[in-house]
C-alpha cells in the first residue's frame, strides 16, 4: 500500500472519448481542470511534422491532419487484430491499424516524417500521461500514484493492458476500478446523509463514448457490493455518431454520385460534426449538419431531426435496455426492488435512452444527481484516498466489493470448458479444482485458460495456456493436478497448477498469450514514453525561443519605426543597422523553419549585439525616456 509520503494519489477515468482526472482535497473529491480550463480532456494524441500533440489540442487540428491523430485506443485495447469489431471499426477510423506480430492490432502513423508503429497501450498511456501531467500542474506536486478505471466488461486482458498503459505513463497503479463502482461511490456518497443505515438497490447505468455497463449494487452503511455486471464494450456515443456520419455519407453519395469515404479528411470533419448534432438533438428536436467544401469542393447542409436520429440507433439503444435486463437477471431481482437508477457517462444524456429506460422501470424517476462526465473520475479519486489513506473517517469506511464479469475456466478432454470461477462472483478470490490426466503415462499438460459463458471452450476466449511437465508416469487418471485460479483485487488472474505426489508447480498471471506486452516491452515503451516527452519538452523550449526571436524583432521593428522618442532622435546609421538586423533575423527566420532552440538562441543573441548597444546608447543620454519595455 502506498502511503502519504508519496503525494496525493489521484483518479482517472481513462474514456474512449474523454478522460477525466480528480483528486482527494478538502474533504471532498475534486475534478482537476486542464490547462485549458476544461474538466474534461479528449482522449486524443495527434503526431505532427514538428511535434506530438496531447488532448484537446490535437483534436481542435484532428480536420488537418486526420491519418495521424489517434483517438478510440479504448477500443483496441487487450484485442486482437482480427476481432470482428476491430475490423469494422478500422473502415471507419481515418487512421490505419496493422496487424502487428501475434496478431496484435498496431496503429500506423507518420511522424516527424518518419512512419512509426504503437500498440493501443502506447497511446492511452500518453493520454494517462497527460491527465498526469494535468494533476501535477494543478496541485504543484509531483503525482505518482493513481487509481484508474475501466469498463465493468473488460475481460482480463483489457484490464492488464490497461494497467500496463499507467506503468508506461509512469504511474504506480494503485488499483483498477470499474467504472460504473467508482460512479456508485461518487453516488454513495453523495447520498450518504440522506439514507443513513439504509440498505438500498442501486443500478448504475453508465454509457459512454465506446462502452456500455450497467451494474448492481447494494450499498449499507459505506459498504458496496456489487451483485451483477452487464455491458458492452463496444457500444456507447462513437456507435451513435457512426450511424449519423453512415447516414450522411449515404445522403451525400446519393446526391452528388460521390463517395466520401474515400477521403479520411472529409470525414473527420463530417464526424466532427455528427457528433455535434447528436449533442444537440439531445435538447433540440432538430439540428443542421452544415460543412462546407466537404467533398471534391461541394458544401454539405442537411438537417437532421430527433425522430431521425433514434431510428438510425434504435437498434443500439434497445441493446442497452437488454443488459439492463440481463443484469437484473443475472442478480436475480425484480426491477421493482431497485430505489435508485444512475444515469452516467455522456451519452446518457439521450433523451430517447432516458425514456426506454424511465419505461423500463415503470416510470420511475431516474437519478441525475451526479455528473455524468465527473462521477467515474470522482470515485476513482476517492478509492485512491482510501488506498493511500489519505481520506477522512466518512470515507475511510467505504468498503468495495467487486465481481467477475465473465466466468474463468479450463479446456478439457472433448472441448469442454470447466469453471472454476462462475461470472459475478465477489473478488478478490481464490478456488481451486482437482484434474485427472486422459492418458496413460502421460508426463505433461497443457492448461488452457479461458473466459466465458460458452460450454465448448473453443466458443469462448483463450486468455493463456501453459505446459506442466515432470507428471511422474502413471496410468490414465491417476496423476493428480490442482490448478488453482486466484483474482487480485484489480481483477486480474493468477493461474497455478501442481502435481500433487511430486509437487512439481508451474504459475503465471494469465497474459493473453498474443495479445499482451511482455515486461520488456513495457520497460522498452517506458523508455520511448521518457523520450516522447523529452522530445515535447525540447519542442517547447524552441517554439519558446522562436517565440523569444520574432517578438524581439517586432519590439525593435517598432521602437525604430512608430516609437517617436526613438524613431526621431535615432542617428540614419543606427536605424539603417536596427533594420538590416531585424531582415536579417526575419529572413533567416523564413528560410530555416526547421532550426534547432540552440540555432534560435544564437541569432538572437547576433541580433541583440546590434540592437542592445543602440537602445543602451539611447537610454544613457536620456534620449528616450518615455520607452518602457513590454516583455
Ligand atoms: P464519456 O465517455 O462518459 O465521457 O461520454 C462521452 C460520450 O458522450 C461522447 O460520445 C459524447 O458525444 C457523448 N455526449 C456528451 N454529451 C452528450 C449529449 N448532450 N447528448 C448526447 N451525447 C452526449
Amino acid at each position: 500500500m502506498a502511503g502519504k509520503s508519496q503525494g496525493p494519489a489521484i483518479g482517472i477515468d481513462l474514456g474512449t472519448t474523454y478522460s477525466c482526472v480528480a483528486v482527494w482535497r478538502h474533504n471532498r473529491a475534486e475534478i482537476i481542470p486542464n490547462d485549458q480550463g476544461n474538466r474534461t480532456t479528449p482522449s486524443y494524441v495527434a503526431f505532427g511534422e514538428t511535434e506530438r500533440l496531447l488532448g484537446g489540442s490535437a483534436k481542435i487540428l484532428v480536420a488537418m491532419n486526420p491519418t495521424n491523430t489517434i483517438f478510440d485506443a479504448k477500443r483496441l485495447i487487450g484485442r486482437r487484430f482480427s476481432d470482428p469489431l476491430v475490423q469494422s471499426d478500422k473502415e471507419l477510423w481515418p487512421f490505419k491499424v496493422v496487424a502487428g506480430l501475434d496478431d496484435k492490432p498496431m496503429i500506423l502513423v507518420n511522424y516527424k516524417g518518419k512512419e512509426k508503429k504503437f500498440v493501443a497501450e502506447e497511446i492511452s498511456s500518453m493520454v494517462l500521461a497527460k491527465m498526469k501531467e494535468t494533476a501535477e500542474s494543478f496541485l504543484g506536486l509531483m503525482v505518482k500514484n493513481a487509481v484508474i478505471t475501466v469498463p465493468a466488461y473488460f475481460n482480463d486482458s483489457q484490464r492488464q493492458a490497461t494497467k500496463d498503459a499507467g506503468t508506461i505513463a509512469g504511474l504506480n497503479v494503485l488499483r483498477i476500478i470499474v467504472e460504473p463502482t467508482a460512479a456508485a461511490i461518487a453516488y454513495g456518497l453523495d447520498k450518504e446523509f440522506s439514507y443513513p443505515n439504509e440498505k438500498r438497490n442501486v443500478l448504475i447505468f453508465d454509457l459512454g463514448g465506446g462502452t456500455f455497463d450497467v451494474s448492481l449494487l447494494t450499498m449499507e452503511n459505506s459498504v458496496f457490493k456489487v451483485k451483477a455486471i452487464a455491458g458492452d464494450t463496444h457500444l456507447g456515443g462513437e456507435d451513435f455518431d457512426n450511424r449519423i456520419v453512415d447516414h450522411c455519407a449515404q445522403v451525400f453519395k446519393r446526391k452528388h454520385k460521390k463517395d466520401i469515404r474515400m477521403d479520411p479528411r472529409a470525414l473527420r470533419r463530417l464526424r466532427t460534426s455528427c457528433e455535434r448534432a447528436k449533442k444537440n438533438l439531445s435538447s433540440a428536436t432538430e439540428t443542421t449538419i452544415g460543412i462546407d467544401c466537404l467533398y471534391d469542393g461541394i458544401d454539405f447542409d442537411y438537417r437532421i431531426t430527433r425522430a431521425k436520429f433514434e431510428e438510425l440507433n434504435m437498434d443500439l439503444f434497445y441493446k442497452c435496455i437488454k443488459h439492463v435486463k440481463e443484469c437484473l437477471d443475472d442478480a436475480n431481482m425484480e426491477k421493482e426492488s431497485i430505489h435508485d437508477v444512475v444515469l452516467v457517462g455522456g451519452s446518457s444524456r439521450i433523451p430517447k435512452v432516458q425514456q426506454m429506460l424511465q419505461d423500463f422501470f415503470n416510470g420511475k424517476e431516474l437519478c441525475k444527481s451526479i455528473h455524468p462526465d465527473e462521477a467515474v473520475a470522482s470515485g476513482a479519486a476517492i478509492q485512491a484516498a482510501i488506498l493511500t489513506g489519505q481520506g477522512n473517517p466518512v470515507i475511510q469506511d467505504i468498503l468495495l466489493c467487486e465481481v467477475t464479469p465473465l466466468s474463468l475456466g479450463v479446456h478439457m478432454e472433448g472441448d469442454v470448458m470447466s469453471v472454476l470461477i462462475p461470472r459475478n462472483t465477489a473478488i478478490p478470490t481464490k478456488k481451486e479444482s482437482i484434474f485427472v490426466t486422459c492418458s496413460d503415462n502421460q508426463t505433461s499438460v497443457k492448461i488452457q485458460v479461458f473466459e466465458g459463458e460458452r460450454a465448448k471452450t473453443t466458443d469462448n476466449n483463450l486468455l493463456g495456456k501453459f505446459q506442466l511437465t515432470g507428471i511422474p508416469p502413471a496410468p490414465r487418471g491417476q496423476a493428480k493436478i490442482t490448478i488453482c485460479f486466484d483474482i487480485d483485487a484489480n481483477g486480474i488472474l493468477n493461474v497455478s497448477a501442481e502435481e500433487l505426489t511430486t509437487g512439481n508447480r508451474k504459475d503465471m498471471t494469465i497474459i493473453n498469450d498474443k495479445g499482451r506486452l511482455s515486461s520488456g516491452e513495457i520497460e522498452r515503451m517506458l523508455r520511448e514514453a521518457e523520450f516522447f516527452k523529452a522530445e515535447d519538452e525540447q519542442y517547447r523550449r524552441k517554439v519558446e525561443a522562436k517565440n523569444d526571436l520574432e517578438s524581439y524583432v517586432y519590439r525593435m521593428r517598432s521602437k525604430i519605426e512608430n516609437d517617436m522618442n526613438f524613431s526621431l532622435i535615432l542617428t540614419y546609421s543606427d536605424k539603417k543597422k536596427v533594420e538590416l538586423a531585424t531582415k536579417m533575423a526575419t529572413d533567416w527566420l523564413e528560410s530555416n523553419q526547421l532550426a534547432g532552440e540552440g540555432e534560435l538562441k544564437d541569432k538572437m543573441k547576433e541580433v541583440e549585439s546590434i540592437c542592445e548597444p543602440i537602445i543602451a546608447k539611447m537610454y544613457s543620454n536620456g534620449s528616450a525616456p518615455n520607452i518602457h519595455e513590454v516583455d
